[in-house]
Protein backbone atom coordinates (compact mmCIF):
# COMPACT_ATOMS: atom_id res chain seq x y z
CA UNK A 1 0.00 0.00 0.00
CA UNK A 2 1.67 3.34 -1.00
CA UNK A 3 1.40 6.52 1.02
CA UNK A 4 -0.60 9.24 -0.66
CA UNK A 5 0.78 12.40 -1.95
CA UNK A 6 1.61 15.32 0.85
CA UNK A 7 4.24 17.81 1.40
CA UNK A 8 6.70 17.27 4.18
CA UNK A 9 7.35 20.14 6.18
CA UNK A 10 10.46 20.11 8.84
CA UNK A 11 10.71 22.49 11.58
CA UNK A 12 13.92 22.51 13.41
CA UNK A 13 12.19 24.49 16.64
CA UNK A 14 8.88 24.70 18.15
CA UNK A 15 7.87 28.21 17.51
CA UNK A 16 8.73 27.11 14.10
CA UNK A 17 6.18 24.57 14.41
CA UNK A 18 3.84 26.70 15.55
CA UNK A 19 3.92 29.13 12.46
CA UNK A 20 3.92 25.85 10.27
CA UNK A 21 0.72 24.79 12.45
CA UNK A 22 -0.77 28.32 12.30
CA UNK A 23 -0.46 28.67 8.33
CA UNK A 24 -1.71 25.00 7.26
CA UNK A 25 -3.59 23.88 10.14
CA UNK A 26 -6.70 25.72 9.34
CA UNK A 27 -7.27 25.74 5.51
CA UNK A 28 -11.45 25.55 5.88
CA UNK A 29 -10.39 21.49 5.65
CA UNK A 30 -9.27 20.66 9.49
CA UNK A 31 -7.60 17.48 7.85
CA UNK A 32 -4.95 19.83 5.83
CA UNK A 33 -2.02 19.05 8.09
CA UNK A 34 -1.13 16.09 10.11
CA UNK A 35 1.61 15.99 12.77
CA UNK A 36 4.21 13.44 12.79
CA UNK A 37 6.29 12.09 15.77
CA UNK A 38 7.67 8.41 15.43
CA UNK A 39 5.20 7.84 12.76
CA UNK A 40 4.99 4.21 13.69
CA UNK A 41 1.00 4.32 13.66
CA UNK A 42 0.56 7.27 11.92
CA UNK A 43 2.50 6.10 8.62
CA UNK A 44 0.60 2.56 8.86
CA UNK A 45 -2.65 4.36 8.74
CA UNK A 46 -1.78 6.63 6.05
CA UNK A 47 -0.87 3.83 3.51
CA UNK A 48 -4.76 2.69 4.48
CA UNK A 49 -5.85 5.82 3.95
CA UNK A 50 -6.89 6.74 7.07
CA UNK A 51 -5.57 9.84 6.72
CA UNK A 52 -4.67 11.88 3.36
CA UNK A 53 -3.48 15.13 4.86
CA UNK A 54 -1.80 18.26 2.30
CA UNK A 55 1.21 18.27 4.65
CA UNK A 56 2.73 16.23 7.39
CA UNK A 57 4.37 18.22 10.02
CA UNK A 58 7.36 16.13 10.79
CA UNK A 59 8.20 17.13 14.56
CA UNK A 60 11.13 14.40 15.15
CA UNK A 61 14.32 17.40 14.59
CA UNK A 62 12.33 19.63 17.58
CA UNK A 63 15.24 19.02 20.09
CA UNK A 64 13.43 20.71 23.12
CA UNK A 65 10.62 18.46 22.93
CA UNK A 66 13.02 15.12 23.57
CA UNK A 67 13.98 14.20 27.33
CA UNK A 68 13.49 13.69 31.16
CA UNK A 69 13.89 15.74 33.72
CA UNK A 70 13.62 16.07 37.45
CA UNK A 71 11.70 20.13 37.59
CA UNK A 72 11.34 20.90 40.53
CA UNK A 73 9.68 18.45 43.01
CA UNK A 74 8.03 16.58 39.71
CA UNK A 75 9.23 14.74 36.37
CA UNK A 76 8.69 16.14 32.83
CA UNK A 77 9.27 13.87 29.98
CA UNK A 78 9.08 16.07 26.48
CA UNK A 79 6.77 14.91 23.76
CA UNK A 80 9.46 13.57 21.66
CA UNK A 81 10.96 11.06 24.23
CA UNK A 82 10.97 7.72 22.67
CA UNK A 83 9.31 4.85 24.81
CA UNK A 84 12.46 3.19 25.25
CA UNK A 85 14.52 6.07 26.88
CA UNK A 86 11.03 5.83 29.40
CA UNK A 87 11.32 1.96 29.26
CA UNK A 88 15.31 2.79 30.14
CA UNK A 89 15.04 5.70 32.41
CA UNK A 90 16.98 4.93 35.86
CA UNK A 91 14.49 7.83 37.35
CA UNK A 92 11.00 6.89 36.05
CA UNK A 93 12.16 2.98 37.19
CA UNK A 94 12.66 4.46 40.66
CA UNK A 95 10.25 6.87 41.11
CA UNK A 96 7.26 6.30 38.59
CA UNK A 97 7.77 2.46 37.86
CA UNK A 98 3.97 1.85 36.57
CA UNK A 99 4.98 4.14 33.78
CA UNK A 100 8.67 2.55 32.71
CA UNK A 101 6.54 -1.07 32.77
CA UNK A 102 3.80 -0.13 30.53
CA UNK A 103 5.96 1.77 28.06
CA UNK A 104 8.03 -1.23 28.06
CA UNK A 105 4.87 -3.60 27.17
CA UNK A 106 4.51 -1.52 23.61
CA UNK A 107 4.81 -3.18 20.30
CA UNK A 108 7.97 -4.40 20.02
CA UNK A 109 11.80 -2.77 20.47
CA UNK A 110 12.53 -1.02 17.36
CA UNK A 111 8.92 0.31 17.22
CA UNK A 112 9.72 1.54 20.78
CA UNK A 113 12.39 3.47 19.42
CA UNK A 114 11.25 5.35 17.15
CA UNK A 115 7.54 5.55 19.12
CA UNK A 116 7.34 8.85 21.61
CA UNK A 117 5.31 9.32 24.35
CA UNK A 118 3.50 11.89 22.96
CA UNK A 119 2.46 9.64 19.87
CA UNK A 120 1.35 7.37 22.26
CA UNK A 121 -0.94 9.58 24.40
CA UNK A 122 -2.73 10.92 20.81
CA UNK A 123 -3.12 7.51 19.47
CA UNK A 124 -5.74 7.24 17.19
CA UNK A 125 -8.60 4.78 18.14
CA UNK A 126 -8.88 1.23 16.66
CA UNK A 127 -11.51 -0.85 15.42
CA UNK A 128 -11.42 -4.27 13.36
CA UNK A 129 -13.84 -1.94 10.69
CA UNK A 130 -11.55 0.75 10.65
CA UNK A 131 -7.89 -0.41 10.43
CA UNK A 132 -8.45 -1.70 7.34
CA UNK A 133 -6.99 -1.10 3.87
CA UNK A 134 -9.65 1.39 1.38
CA UNK A 135 -10.73 -1.60 -0.26
CA UNK A 136 -11.92 -3.41 2.46
CA UNK A 137 -13.40 -0.62 3.55
CA UNK A 138 -14.86 0.26 0.99
CA UNK A 139 -16.39 -3.17 -0.02
CA UNK A 140 -17.98 -2.91 3.62
CA UNK A 141 -19.99 0.55 2.86
CA UNK A 142 -17.41 2.62 5.43
CA UNK A 143 -18.12 3.99 9.22
CA UNK A 144 -19.29 6.76 11.01
CA UNK A 145 -15.01 6.97 11.76
CA UNK A 146 -14.48 7.68 8.35
CA UNK A 147 -16.35 8.01 5.06
CA UNK A 148 -19.10 6.37 6.49
CA UNK A 149 -22.57 6.88 8.11
CA UNK A 150 -23.67 3.52 10.08
CA UNK A 151 -21.18 2.01 12.66
CA UNK A 152 -21.02 -1.94 12.19
CA UNK A 153 -20.21 -2.47 15.86
CA UNK A 154 -23.42 -1.13 17.14
CA UNK A 155 -25.82 -0.75 14.16
CA UNK A 156 -28.83 1.97 14.73
CA UNK A 157 -26.18 4.36 17.30
CA UNK A 158 -24.88 7.42 16.06
CA UNK A 159 -21.83 7.17 17.93
CA UNK A 160 -18.00 5.54 16.86
CA UNK A 161 -17.02 3.05 19.98
CA UNK A 162 -13.28 2.48 18.57
CA UNK A 163 -11.08 1.75 21.68
CA UNK A 164 -8.35 3.57 22.98
CA UNK A 165 -5.69 1.02 22.62
CA UNK A 166 -2.72 2.89 24.04
CA UNK A 167 -0.58 1.67 26.96
CA UNK A 168 1.23 4.55 28.67
CA UNK A 169 -1.97 6.48 29.34
CA UNK A 170 -3.40 4.43 31.74
CA UNK A 171 -0.48 4.71 34.25
CA UNK A 172 -0.53 8.29 33.09
CA UNK A 173 -3.71 8.74 34.48
CA UNK A 174 -2.96 6.74 37.78
CA UNK A 175 -0.17 9.36 38.41
CA UNK A 176 -2.30 12.28 37.97
CA UNK A 177 0.05 13.42 35.01
CA UNK A 178 -0.89 16.52 33.34
CA UNK A 179 0.10 17.27 29.63
CA UNK A 180 1.10 20.50 27.76
CA UNK A 181 -0.45 21.67 24.88
CA UNK A 182 1.24 24.22 22.55
CA UNK A 183 -0.94 26.10 19.90
CA UNK A 184 0.21 29.69 17.90
CA UNK A 185 -2.00 31.45 20.61
CA UNK A 186 0.62 29.91 23.85
CA UNK A 187 0.56 27.42 26.00
CA UNK A 188 -1.71 25.37 28.10
CA UNK A 189 -1.72 22.84 30.57
CA UNK A 190 -4.23 20.22 31.13
CA UNK A 191 -4.59 16.85 33.51
CA UNK A 192 -5.00 14.02 31.19
CA UNK A 193 -8.25 12.79 32.11
CA UNK A 194 -9.75 16.00 30.76
CA UNK A 195 -8.13 15.23 27.64
CA UNK A 196 -9.94 12.41 26.28
CA UNK A 197 -13.55 12.50 25.03
CA UNK A 198 -15.20 9.06 25.05
CA UNK A 199 -15.99 9.63 21.58
CA UNK A 200 -14.15 7.13 18.92
CA UNK A 201 -14.09 10.12 16.22
CA UNK A 202 -12.77 13.29 18.41
CA UNK A 203 -11.30 11.63 20.66
CA UNK A 204 -8.86 13.66 21.99
CA UNK A 205 -9.47 17.41 22.62
CA UNK A 206 -6.68 18.71 20.58
CA UNK A 207 -7.26 21.58 17.45
CA UNK A 208 -5.49 20.74 14.69
CA UNK A 209 -3.04 23.59 15.27
CA UNK A 210 -2.33 22.40 18.59
CA UNK A 211 0.26 20.28 19.86
CA UNK A 212 1.75 18.15 22.58
CA UNK A 213 4.61 19.69 23.84
CA UNK A 214 5.30 17.83 27.62
CA UNK A 215 4.22 15.39 30.08
CA UNK A 216 4.87 16.28 33.81
CA UNK A 217 4.67 13.89 36.66
CA UNK A 218 3.76 15.48 40.02
CA UNK A 219 5.65 14.88 43.34
CA UNK A 220 2.57 13.48 45.08
CA UNK A 221 2.47 10.20 43.35
CA UNK A 222 5.98 9.41 43.03
CA UNK A 223 7.41 6.50 44.73
CA UNK A 224 3.49 4.26 44.65
CA UNK A 225 4.09 1.08 43.58
CA UNK A 226 2.93 0.24 39.85
CA UNK A 227 2.12 -2.62 37.93
CA UNK A 228 0.82 -3.02 34.40
CA UNK A 229 -1.03 -6.00 33.00
CA UNK A 230 -2.30 -5.90 29.69
CA UNK A 231 -4.14 -8.79 27.42
CA UNK A 232 -2.71 -9.38 23.80
CA UNK A 233 -2.57 -11.44 21.19
CA UNK A 234 0.86 -11.74 20.12
CA UNK A 235 2.96 -11.60 23.26
CA UNK A 236 5.89 -10.04 20.96
CA UNK A 237 4.18 -6.61 19.24
CA UNK A 238 0.88 -6.38 20.07
CA UNK A 239 -1.54 -3.30 21.05
CA UNK A 240 -3.59 -4.11 24.05
CA UNK A 241 -6.84 -5.19 23.86
CA UNK A 242 -7.43 -4.88 27.59
CA UNK A 243 -4.99 -3.31 29.91
CA UNK A 244 -4.84 -2.32 33.57
CA UNK A 245 -2.63 -0.18 35.40
CA UNK A 246 -2.38 -0.02 39.68
CA UNK A 247 -0.45 2.51 41.75
CA UNK A 248 -0.66 1.52 45.46
CA UNK A 249 1.30 3.09 48.40
CA UNK A 250 1.24 1.71 51.56
CA UNK A 251 1.29 2.66 54.97
CA UNK A 252 2.06 -0.43 58.14
CA UNK A 253 0.53 -2.99 55.81
CA UNK A 254 -2.84 -0.58 54.91
CA UNK A 255 -3.53 1.08 51.96
CA UNK A 256 -2.28 4.86 51.96
CA UNK A 257 -3.45 5.54 48.67
CA UNK A 258 -4.32 3.64 45.25
CA UNK A 259 -5.47 4.80 41.81
CA UNK A 260 -6.65 2.67 38.91
CA UNK A 261 -7.27 2.94 35.48
CA UNK A 262 -7.91 0.76 32.18
CA UNK A 263 -7.51 1.01 28.30
CA UNK A 264 -8.14 -0.85 25.26
CA UNK A 265 -12.06 -1.07 26.21
CA UNK A 266 -13.52 1.78 25.99
CA UNK A 267 -13.00 4.78 23.43
CA UNK A 268 -11.01 6.64 26.25
CA UNK A 269 -8.89 5.63 28.75
CA UNK A 270 -10.64 6.09 32.34
CA UNK A 271 -9.89 5.95 35.96
CA UNK A 272 -11.70 3.02 37.96
CA UNK A 273 -14.40 5.63 39.99
CA UNK A 274 -14.56 4.32 43.37
CA UNK A 275 -11.36 1.96 43.21
CA UNK A 276 -9.54 4.56 45.81
CA UNK A 277 -12.26 4.60 48.03
CA UNK A 278 -12.73 0.80 48.18
CA UNK A 279 -9.28 0.28 48.98
CA UNK A 280 -8.44 3.52 51.14
CA UNK A 281 -7.21 2.07 54.96
CA UNK A 282 -7.74 -1.73 54.11
CA UNK A 283 -5.60 -4.31 53.85
CA UNK A 284 -5.27 -5.88 50.65
CA UNK A 285 -6.92 -9.91 50.74
CA UNK A 286 -8.24 -11.93 47.78
CA UNK A 287 -11.61 -10.84 48.20
CA UNK A 288 -11.05 -6.77 48.17
CA UNK A 289 -8.73 -7.52 45.03
CA UNK A 290 -12.10 -9.31 43.89
CA UNK A 291 -14.38 -6.27 44.61
CA UNK A 292 -11.97 -3.96 42.53
CA UNK A 293 -11.64 -6.66 39.99
CA UNK A 294 -15.73 -6.53 39.55
CA UNK A 295 -15.55 -2.65 39.46
CA UNK A 296 -12.83 -2.28 37.29
CA UNK A 297 -15.33 -5.08 34.95
CA UNK A 298 -18.09 -2.65 35.51
CA UNK A 299 -16.41 0.65 34.20
CA UNK A 300 -15.11 -2.05 31.04
CA UNK A 301 -17.42 -1.71 27.82
CA UNK A 302 -15.38 -3.31 25.10
CA UNK A 303 -17.80 -3.98 21.75
CA UNK A 304 -16.70 -6.14 19.03
CA UNK A 305 -14.12 -3.88 17.79
CA UNK A 306 -11.16 -6.10 18.02
CA UNK A 307 -10.10 -10.20 17.31
CA UNK A 308 -11.46 -11.03 20.70
CA UNK A 309 -14.89 -11.29 22.23
CA UNK A 310 -15.85 -8.25 24.67
CA UNK A 311 -16.72 -10.92 27.03
CA UNK A 312 -13.58 -12.12 27.13
CA UNK A 313 -11.88 -8.76 27.46
CA UNK A 314 -14.32 -7.62 29.97
CA UNK A 315 -13.27 -10.73 31.77
CA UNK A 316 -9.89 -10.27 31.61
CA UNK A 317 -10.07 -7.01 32.68
CA UNK A 318 -11.31 -8.13 35.88
CA UNK A 319 -8.98 -11.10 36.35
CA UNK A 320 -5.67 -8.89 35.79
CA UNK A 321 -7.20 -6.02 38.18
CA UNK A 322 -7.35 -8.40 40.80
CA UNK A 323 -3.81 -9.90 39.94
CA UNK A 324 -2.02 -6.33 39.32
CA UNK A 325 -3.63 -5.37 42.70
CA UNK A 326 -2.75 -8.20 44.73
CA UNK A 327 1.07 -7.77 43.20
CA UNK A 328 1.02 -3.98 43.88
CA UNK A 329 0.22 -4.90 47.66
CA UNK A 330 2.29 -7.74 47.95
CA UNK A 331 6.01 -7.18 49.62
C1 LIG B 1 2.66 -3.53 14.83
C2 LIG B 1 2.36 -2.43 15.79
C3 LIG B 1 2.12 -2.73 17.12
C4 LIG B 1 1.82 -1.70 18.01
N1 LIG B 1 1.60 -2.05 19.32
C5 LIG B 1 1.31 -1.08 20.23
C6 LIG B 1 1.12 -1.42 21.59
O1 LIG B 1 1.26 -2.56 22.01
N2 LIG B 1 0.78 -0.41 22.45
C7 LIG B 1 0.64 0.88 22.05
O2 LIG B 1 0.35 1.74 22.88
N3 LIG B 1 0.87 1.23 20.76
C8 LIG B 1 1.21 0.30 19.85
N4 LIG B 1 1.45 0.64 18.55
C9 LIG B 1 1.29 2.04 18.12
C10 LIG B 1 2.53 2.93 18.22
O3 LIG B 1 3.70 2.25 17.86
C11 LIG B 1 2.72 3.57 19.58
O4 LIG B 1 1.47 3.95 20.13
C12 LIG B 1 3.64 4.79 19.56
O5 LIG B 1 3.84 5.28 20.85
C13 LIG B 1 3.11 5.92 18.72
O6 LIG B 1 4.03 6.98 18.79
P1 LIG B 1 4.60 7.67 17.49
O7 LIG B 1 5.53 8.72 17.93
O8 LIG B 1 5.14 6.67 16.54
O9 LIG B 1 3.24 8.29 16.93
P2 LIG B 1 2.89 8.76 15.44
O10 LIG B 1 2.56 7.57 14.61
O11 LIG B 1 3.90 9.70 14.93
O12 LIG B 1 1.57 9.57 15.77
C14 LIG B 1 0.42 8.94 16.31
C15 LIG B 1 -0.71 9.99 16.38
O13 LIG B 1 -0.40 10.99 17.32
C16 LIG B 1 -0.28 12.27 16.70
N5 LIG B 1 0.87 12.91 17.37
C17 LIG B 1 2.10 12.36 17.56
N6 LIG B 1 2.84 13.19 18.34
C18 LIG B 1 2.05 14.25 18.63
C19 LIG B 1 2.25 15.43 19.41
N7 LIG B 1 3.40 15.67 20.05
N8 LIG B 1 1.24 16.32 19.49
C20 LIG B 1 0.06 16.08 18.86
N9 LIG B 1 -0.19 14.99 18.12
C21 LIG B 1 0.80 14.09 18.02
C22 LIG B 1 -0.11 12.01 15.22
O14 LIG B 1 -0.62 13.06 14.43
C23 LIG B 1 -0.94 10.74 15.08
O15 LIG B 1 -2.32 11.07 15.02
C24 LIG B 1 1.77 -0.36 17.61
C25 LIG B 1 2.04 -0.04 16.26
C26 LIG B 1 2.33 -1.05 15.37
C27 LIG B 1 2.62 -0.71 13.94
S1 LIG C 1 -16.95 1.45 16.30
FE1 LIG C 1 -18.35 1.61 14.54
S2 LIG C 1 -18.04 3.66 13.69
FE2 LIG C 1 -16.33 3.24 15.06
S3 LIG C 1 -14.72 2.43 13.73
FE3 LIG C 1 -15.88 0.65 14.49
S4 LIG C 1 -17.47 0.28 13.00
FE4 LIG C 1 -16.64 2.31 12.61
Amino acid sequence: MSLPQFRLLRPHTLDEALSLLANHGYQGDLHSVRIVAGGTDLIPSMRQKLFEPQYVLDIRHIAELKGIQQQGTGVEIGALTSLTSIEHSDLLRRRYPVLTEAAATVASPLLRNMGTIGGNICLDTRCLWYNQSLTWRKGCGFCIKKDGDLCHVAPGGTRCWAAFSGDTPPALLCLNAEIEIASPSGLRRLPLHEFYTGDGVAYRKLQPNELVTRVFLPESTADYRGIYRKLRVRGSIDYPLAGIAVVMKRSNGHVADARLAITAVNPAPLLIKGASELLAGKIVDEALAEAVGNLAAKTAKPLTTSALTPEYRREMIRVFTKRAVLAAASN
